[in-house]
Formats: C-alpha cells, sequence, structure tokens
C-alpha cells in the first residue's frame, strides 16, 4: 500500500542552485555575462587559435548559410512550407530565409510538376540566381513525372542541373530537412573554392 511522505522536499543540490536566482532584469544579466567573460579571458586567450584552410571556411559559411527561393509548383509545396514552420523548423539549419527574389536565392526547390508551360519560367528563374546556385528535386512529380506520366510533364533535371532528388509522393518534411543535409554536405566537401570564386580555377 503507498504511503504519503508528506510534502516534497527539494534536495540539497536544488535548493543550493535556488538560492542563487535567475537575473532579475538586464541589468542583473548583464553584470553576470560581464562578470563570466572577464574571469575566462585568460582561458579563452589560451585556446584562441583556429586552424582551417580559406576552402573549408567558405564552404562551412555557405553551407550554413542556405537561402532557397520561395516558390512552389503543387503539392509538394504544402511540404516545403511546412518545413520551414515552428513544428519542422529548418532554421536549426541554416536555412530559413525564404527569399522573394531569385536574385537573392541560392537554393532552388522544385515543389511539384514541372509542366511544358513552366519549364522555361524555372529555367529563366534558375539563371537569374547568382552562382554558386543549387537545385533539389522534391518529389516523384519533379523528378519523373510521377502519376502524371503524361505529354503536358518533363523531368526537371531535363530543365535545370540538380543536385538532391528527394523520392516520395509527397516526401515528408524531415525527408526535404534530410536532402538539405545532403546538400550541406556536398557544399563541405566541394573543392577549389576559392579558386572559383578568383575566377582561377
Ligand atoms: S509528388 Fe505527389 S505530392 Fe508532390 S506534386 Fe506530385 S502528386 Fe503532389
Amino acid at each position: 500500500m503507498a504511503h504519503v511522505t508528506g510534502t516534497h522536499r527539494p534536495s540539497h543540490a536544488k535548493m543550493k542552485f535556488m538560492e542563487k536566482p535567475l537575473a532579475s532584469g538586464p541589468p542583473e544579466l548583464f553584470a553576470r555575462v560581464d562578470d563570466y567573460v572577464a574571469s575566462n579571458a585568460a582561458a579563452a586567450a589560451s585556446e584562441g587559435f583556429v586552424f582551417t584552410t580559406l576552402d573549408r571556411a567558405v564552404n562551412w559559411a555557405r553551407k550554413n548559410s542556405i537561402w532557397p527561393m520561395s516558390f512552389g509548383l503543387a503539392c509538394c509545396a504544402i511540404e516545403m512550407m511546412s518545413m520551414s514552420a515552428s513544428r519542422f523548423d529548418i532554421a536549426r539549419f541554416g536555412a530559413e530565409v525564404f527569399r522573394g527574389s531569385p536574385r537573392q536565392s541560392d537554393l532552388m526547390i522544385i515543389a511539384g510538376r514541372v509542366s511544358n508551360k513552366m519549364a522555361p519560367v524555372i529555367r529563366h528563374l534558375y539563371q537569374q540566381m547568382p552562382e554558386p546556385k543549387w537545385a533539389i528535386s522534391m518529389g516523384a512529380c519533379a523528378t519523373s513525372t510521377g502519376v502524371f506520366n503524361n505529354y503536358a510533364l518533363v523531368p526537371v533535371n531535363q530543365v535545370i542541373p540538380i543536385d538532391v532528388f528527394v523520392p516520395g509522393c509527397p516526401p515528408r518534411p524531415e525527408q526535404l530537412i534530410y536532402s538539405i543535409l545532403l546538400l550541406q554536405k556536398k557544399i563541405d566537401e566541394s573543392s577549389g573554392t576559392v579558386k572559383q570564386v578568383l575566377n582561377l580555377a
């Protein structure tokens, strides 16, 4: 039989933590941050060296700041939108800044079927994106015309070069996030980045 043991008491360690309340306002919080910086300055100074190559540094910056274009073609676009919302939150991977203009984007996600009428528009938008740029084909329709395999549609790799293909109808937001992780890996592993930037490649 269970016994009621009276009021729950916090442990000793927990009580010690509670003796020091969280910052009650910005001045106190800032004072704590300043104290921390001052007391850890010596440690930071002794560990302040990072060795890398210029290529790796540029690749690291690029892979963590992918800006997709706000562009959807069909039902797959709903999953793409949900990827950027709070439940899946692509911001965790630095790719949440969906841009309204191809000139500010470096990733085109083909989310939906590509019709013969739309193909020239997609190509035109892709050409307006600055280098370096990448493209993801999302869903069966974009990749192979899917269940709408007829004269009106065209696989997207016949229109623009594709870096990652995502299977499914529709793919879940997690799949699209995984494709962005694969793209990040591809960007991270690319070589000759600086030479390309300087037009020496
Ligand atoms: S793959 Fe499925 S969900 Fe995506 S556009 Fe085609 S029919 Fe719609």
